[in-house]
């Protein structure tokens, strides 16, 4: 295994982190160390790890069929389901990750407007795909990774969030697609300007293109409708994935009838049937539908959305006190069940007068630091300075996080890496 992983971004020095169990807000490492989580299966488990109803459920189904790559019941209600919560979706298709949901909604815009060009936003991260990779670092315009065509890159226009850049992008008759991150770059650690959404809705109406929606992290997490039907913006499609398939592996597309039948094998066009080519082996596997739908029970109520909130937002607002009574320059942020932490200049503890290369820019050094400094005390983050919680998060669990965090920044200060 290169590196001694299986995703970039699970490197850590001088090894990484092996773990073996976890339940709850709780995970414990191959030397039985207890962490409480903040990662939480990369913002997936959103009812905490392991929770009962769908351990049962995915048990129970794979006892009748793991998955035999066919068409069935449960499919159909997990679609129903997600229907019935998000404005946008007339019909889903299920697909077998993140990445693929962007692909899929890629290859689905670009038939519809008969373009190949896609606006995509400066930071925002929508998988790791070819197609996606160029403008997926805030503020970083080189393509960060060898081996993705330029031809490829070339159909990718990079934008800033702002309303009238993209407008002026647009003046390019050969974008016929706009996608965004809902929450903003990184779950929200570059936060989206108040009106981005409703504003980019006005303009792709206006300028006729399909504008769709990454709701991989947002969705089942902002509300049970994602954020679309929280702020009431509809996007022509979106992207589902992590807390979708209640936490197993998977993803879905869905969005406007007249654009999803693209992908019905009874419809032809231009000499296409199905006009839009999709598969997949793992589409729609059994096992991952019933942890799904057993996880749905939870999450169409908004009860554990809204115990998650409160949980970051007591994380938010004790870190922002941490930083203002030990006196160190940052800011500790978010919206939803999230929270991201910058270190560094700014105005009354907002981000909101940097640039997105600022924000996500904290010397690697001090990153590192805060990290080591958080694992000592039993707390580990999803990714650099940011963490998502769950319905199994406790006022308890924020006690001892605040206390972790007290400790590890005062290290950070007594060694002069912030001031
Ligand atoms: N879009 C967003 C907004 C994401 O956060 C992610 C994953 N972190 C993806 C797409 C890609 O999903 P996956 O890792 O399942 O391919």
């Amino acid at each position: 295994m290169p590196g001694g992983v299986s995703h970039t971004t699970r490197y850590r020095q001088p090894n990484p982190i092996y773990f073996a169990r976890a339940e709850g807000a709780h995970k414990w490492d191959a030397e039985g160390r207890r962490y409480i989580d903040y990662k939480m299966g990369s913002a997936s488990q959103m009812l905490g790890h392991c929770p009962p109803k769908v351990v049962e459920a995915v048990r129970r189904q794979a006892g009748q069929a793991i998955f035999t790559a066919d068409c069935h019941e449960l499919e159909v209600q997990w679609a129903e389901a997600v229907c019935a919560l998000y404005p946008a979706a007339d019909m889903v298709r299920f697909v077998g990750s993140g990445s693929e949901a962007t692909m899929l909604a890629l290859r689905v815009a670009r038939a519809h407007s008969g373009r190949d060009k896609v606006l995509r936003i400066d930071g925002h991260y929508h998988g790791w795909h070819d197609h996606v990779v160029k403008g997926s670092r805030p503020g970083v315009a080189a393509v960060p990774s060898l081996g993705v065509p330029e031809a490829v890159s070339a159909l990718m226009v990079v934008a800033p969030a702002d309303l009238a850049a993209i407008e002026a992008a647009l003046t390019d008759a050969a974008i016929g697609s706009v996608i965004v991150e809902a929450s903003g770059a990184n779950y929200g650690a570059v936060p989206l300007r108040a009106g981005f959404l409703p504003g980019i809705r006005a303009i792709c109406d206006r300028l006729g293109r399909v504008l769709i929606f990454d709701e991989v992290i947002t969705g089942f997490r902002w509300s049970p409708g994602g954020r679309q039907a929280r702020d009431g913006v509809v996007p022509d499609l979106f992207t589902m994935a992590k807390i979708l398939t209640g936490g197993l592996p998977g993803g879905g597309l869905a969005g406007r009838r007249e654009i999803m039948a693209l992908l019905d094998p009874r419809q032809s066009w231009g000499g296409f049937s199905p006009p839009v080519l999709h598969q997949g082996t793992f589409n729609g596997c059994q096992v991952v539908a019933a942890g799904a739908l057993a996880a749905l029970e939870d999450l169409s109520t908004g009860v554990p959305q809204a115990h998650a909130d409160r949980i970051a937002a007591a994380i938010r607002d004790g870190v922002a006190g941490i930083l203002d009574r030990r006196d160190i320059r940052g800011a500790c942020y978010g919206e939803s069940s999230t929270f991201h932490l910058y270190l560094g200049p700014c105005e009354n503890g907002s981000v909101a007068g940097l640039t997105p290369a600022q924000i996500r820019g904290t010397d690697k050094k001090i990153v590192a630091a805060l990290r080591d400094g958080l694992y000592a005390h039993g707390v580990d983050l999803m990714s650099a300075m940011s963490g998502v919680t769950s319905w199994a998060h406790s006022d308890a669990d924020v006690a001892e996080t605040l206390a972790a965090f007290d400790s590890a920044l005062a290290g950070l200060k007594a060694g002069g890496m912030v001031s």
